[in-house]
């Protein structure tokens, strides 16, 4: 009795112990929340509600580099941001201008004619771009996640959001390059109400010794690199009234990767003024925006071509499908996963029972290259030129993180023996996909700035050309201005002397070769030079 009594006596008295251990704060989350209160006190973060940054510098295009390496950029003639951290809102304003930058890769409007303005809002779950006449237009639903996660990236809203968050630790970070340990606070928070787990973003930021945030890292999901990393750094502390230090310089990378050389450098601002608790600082959302449905990319509409031939529309970027007799080529991968099952639905239902053995990348730009991952889960090939094999299979197509944003192909084994796929098909001049009825012919296109790894697709058949980003027939009786790509791209199909009756591009309307040629030719016969941008 008395020894059960000892026995019992000892368990209840293990169970406290081991109770209280689990009371015991994690020492790291405890050093967390005594590092954001220091730095709260170095700058004052807690007293800032809103504030108000006026700023020049230059803005990089992210996944638009003419080759591989670091983004095509464009200086910032005037910036202003103003972010409200209690109503998750936040408006930027910023007019590009080409400057002394090089004209060589893409983006919307590059290189930059003149100046171009741009608007880009947040609130909540809620994004929005406004054009310079004024009207709002609701973006995709990722976009308000990213932009919601850079109001808490900037010192101010990192420093609340961590000591909200109940997740934040601290840890040490050493750097062997400098030989240096920095104190590094990560916390996970909600950038808006949708689908997980892209909403719940990882930020870590590294503070100096004077508590000072200098650096801070998170991940946004990419359809090309999954969890791309963004890193912004922090320096030119200033005094800005009421108690509240803010920086007046941010450098910025997007998309460094350590399987890709070189930095990809984003954005550098740097502040003529900051202020502070500014009046009406909340950005609403236009009714306009929020009646607005999300737009998507799934809509599709299939229109023939030709025998075997069938375009693939109904959104920003077109592909298009052509039978074999024993498979289905698609030209063109754009956007991203969702993009392209909407794309495969409509081809395996066009041409059914035919397998996709190939998909035709027309060049690396992420816009055009983001929906190739899901025709190799589909068990496609992809075509593109030899520049881009090292990326696309050691980047683009190789299991790596994807968390926030998991897709087909992210979720399919990979083994070195067994029944994988050939992932990658490079080409360097032309490449000729043919079962002695239906041909495509790929070329590279020659003397371009967009890109250095531009193909076009020919059939001969049917006399068709597939080219992207260089423009395409006007709509009937119209004369719009011709840009420097449309005339490398004159010139690249007279060089190689091909019979074309239909041009059909990436981006807008097909329509006779006759057309374009009628407006490009007057603008090759006075242009000495083959240069190009564009988008
Ligand atoms: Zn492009
Ligand atoms: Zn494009």
């Amino acid at each position: 009795m008395t020894r059960k009594l000892t026995l019992a006596l000892l368990m209840s008295t293990c169970l406290v112990a081991s109770a209280s251990a689990q009371n015991q704060p994690n020492p790291n989350q405890v050093a967390g929340k005594a590092l954001l209160q220091a730095a709260d006190a170095a700058i004052g973060a807690g007293k800032v509600k809103s504030f108000t940054i006026t700023a020049t510098g230059w803005m990089g295009y992210p996944g638009q580099q003419f080759a591989t390496g670091d983004l095509p950029r464009s200086d910032l003639k005037s910036f202003t941001s103003t972010v409200d951290l209690a109503s998750k809102s936040a408006k930027t304003e910023y007019v590009r201008v080409q400057g002394n930058n090089v004209a060589r890769g893409g983006g919307a409007g590059f290189p930059v004619q003149g100046e171009v303005r741009f608007e880009e809002g947040v609130n909540g779950d809620i994004a929005w771009n406004t054009n310079a006449q004024g009207q709002a237009t609701r973006t995709a639903a990722d976009v308000a996640g990213d932009r919601q996660l850079m109001i808490w990236a900037n010192p101010a809203g990192f420093i609340q959001a961590g000591l909200a968050a109940n997740n934040a630790a601290a840890t040490d970070r050493y750097f062997g390059r400098e030989n240096k340990t920095v104190k590094v606070v990560a916390f996970s928070t909600k950038v808006c109400d949708g689908p997980q787990p892209q909403c719940t973003r990882r930020l870590t930021g590294e503070f100096n010794k004077d508590n000072m945030l200098e650096r801070v890292i998170t991940w946004v999901p990419d359809p090309v690199m999954g969890d791309k990393m963004v890193e912004l750094r922090y320096s030119d502390y200033k005094d800005v009234g009421g108690g509240v230090k803010m920086p007046f310089r941010v450098h910025a990378h997007q998309g460094d990767h350590p399987l890709i050389p070189g930095g990809h450098n984003w954005l550098d601002l740097r502040a003529s003024d900051i202020k502070i608790n500014v009046a009406n600082a909340a950005n609403a959302v236009p009714d306009a925006v929020r009646s607005a449905a999300i737009p998507n990319n799934q809509r599709v509409v299939a229109t023939k071509l030709a025998d075997g031939v069938v375009h693939m529309g109904g959104g920003s970027h077109n592909s298009v499908a052509v039978e074999f007799k024993d498979y289905v080529v698609v030209i063109e991968g754009p956007l991203n996963n969702q993009r392209t099952n909407a794309v495969v639905a409509e081809v395996k239902k066009t041409f059914p029972n035919k397998p996709i053995r190939y998909v035709v990348n027309t060049h690396n730009h992420f816009d055009h290259l983001g929906g190739i991952r899901g025709y190799v889960a589909e068990g496609a090939t992809v075509i593109t030129d030899e520049r881009n094999r090292n990326f696309y299979q050691r980047v683009v197509l190789a299991p790596q993180s994807r968390t926030l944003s998991p897709d087909r192909l992210s979720q399919r084994p990979f083994a070195p023996t067994g029944p994988g796929q050939l992932m990658v098909q490079g080409f360097t001049d032309q490449y000729t996909i043919s079962d002695g009825n239906q041909t495509i012919e790929l070329h590279h296109v020659e003397g371009l700035n967009h890109s250095d790894n531009m193909t076009i697709a020919y059939l001969p058949k049917s006399k068709i050309v597939v080219s992207a980003d260089m423009g395409g027939p006007p709509p009937a009786g119209q004369n719009p201005p011709v840009n420097a790509n449309a005339v490398v791209l004159y010139r690249n199909i007279q060089r190689l002397k091909l019979d074309v009756t239909t041009h059909v591009p990436i981006h807008g309307p097909s329509g006779p070769q006759a057309e374009f040629d009628r407006i490009v030719a007057p603008v090759a016969a006075r242009t000495p030079q083959q240069g190009g941008g564009g988008e």
